[in-house]
């Protein structure tokens, strides 16, 4: 992969983007487009980058810049921070974690904690445990100290950066969706250098993906595209205990084999 484009992959992943709090994110991505195409931003937070505004047909671009994160919900007598979920996690990997929390005066270090194992019973020791069984600590030994730096409402993200393991194979935190809007704002690149482009061509990084859709769908109202191309990730079947017989061929770092037709929507249509 060329530099530059390594560097902006690795950019859009360290920048937090849990749903409704994505400008860290859209910032990377709208300067990435600024200097190839019109830029535009919604009220949702989407950013759109247009090509060729009078061009035919009209084509949406979309991928999502938000990820799942945890919000602050509650801070105990003790100074722990007790949390809501932004989006679907798997509660298994929440405790024992580095997280930031994103306050108005920048991020604050934390880690996720739980009762220690010698302090479960056999039974405790096979659940998982809930939400609210869990908490973050800042350090704060009080109510009062907690909330000199944080604020309920605060989001929070998990603390795992950008990294190539064996020098080529990426791995990250919110891959699901920065990868999609990575890839969407490259081809928008790509397509810049054409001479003869004849369609309108929009790249939209949208926002509250996780929590129901929405930047997506505000932003194709507001396009009003002929064709419309999502761009997200999806599981591979290919590492140890999934199924190919239930999910189907779907090898990591390589195209999916299926043939099926892209998806298009049609919408009514309109000038760009
Ligand atoms: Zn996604």
């Amino acid at each position: 992969m060329k530099k530059d484009r390594l560097k902006f992959l690795e950019a859009l992943v360290e920048a937090a983007g849990p749903s409704g709090y994505e400008e860290p994110v859209a910032r990377v991505w709208r300067q990435r487009l600024a200097e190839v195409a019109e830029i535009e931003t919604d009220v949702m937070g989407s950013v759109f980058a247009t090509l060729n505004p009078k061009g035919s047909p009209k084509v949406m671009l979309s991928g999502h810049i938000d990820e799942i994160g945890l919000q602050i919900s509650y801070v105990s007598d003790k100074g722990f921070l007790y949390v809501n979920a932004i989006g679907g996690h798997d509660r298994t990997v929440i405790p024992g974690r580095r997280v930031w929390i994103h306050t108005a005066k920048g991020r604050v270090p934390a880690v996720t904690g739980k009762r220690a194992i010698h302090m479960q019973t056999a039974e405790e020791r096979t659940k998982v445990p809930e939400l609210h069984e869990l908490w973050i600590d800042i350090g704060a030994r009080s109510r009062e100290e907690a909330l000199e730096v944080v604020e309920l409402g605060d989001p929070v993200t998990y603390d795992v950066g950008f990294s190539l393991l064996r020098g080529s194979m990426a791995t990250s935190r919110a891959f699901d969706n920065k990868l999609g809007a990575f890839v969407i704002a490259e081809a928008l690149r790509e397509l810049a250098n054409k001479k003869k482009l004849q369609a309108c061509v929009v790249a939209v990084a949208t926002t509250q993906e996780e929590i129901g859709l929405r930047g997506a769908t505000t932003g194709a109202y507001r396009i009003d595209p002929q064709v419309a191309l999502a761009v997200d990730v999806t599981n591979p079947t290919d590492y140890p205990t999934t199924s190919k017989e239930k999910y189907g061929e779907s090898p990591l770092a390589k195209d999916p084999p299926s043939p099926a037709a892209p998806t298009a929507t049609r919408w009514s249509s309109g000038g760009c």
